[in-house]
């Protein structure tokens, strides 16, 4: 059975498209052109503008990312979750796994 389960999670695995790590965000901008609505009262600020932020081997980025491009990284995003969702379900079925082995050996 727990065999079975790690079967299923890499077939999963092998399926998953694109990734990419980061968290993706929203923020409204103010410029520095005197007069613009940005600065308005209320103020209709600039934006939304999305970014993508992550961290890879230490190091920490930001990109701007266009509108166009954000259905794609969104789903490159939740692909890379997923990813750590189905890595830490191997890892826990495959600790069982093991004890369950270790176990029926030292019982020979
Ligand atoms: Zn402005």
């Amino acid at each position: 059975m727990l065999e079975e389960r790690i079967g299923h999670i890499k077939t999963k695995l092998g399926r998953l498209g694109e990734l990419r790590p980061g968290v993706l965000s929203e923020q409204l901008n103010v410029c520095s052109r005197p007069g613009c609505r940005c600065k308005a009262n209320p103020p209709q600020k600039h934006g939304p503008y999305h970014q993508l932020s992550w961290t890879r081997k230490r190091k920490s980025r930001t990109r701007f990312i266009k509108e166009s491009e954000l259905r794609t990284v969104r789903t490159q995003v939740t692909n890379y979750q997923r990813l750590q969702e189905l890595v830490d379900e191997w890892v826990d079925a495959s600790i069982e796994l093991c004890d369950i082995k270790r176990q029926l050996e030292r019982e020979k």
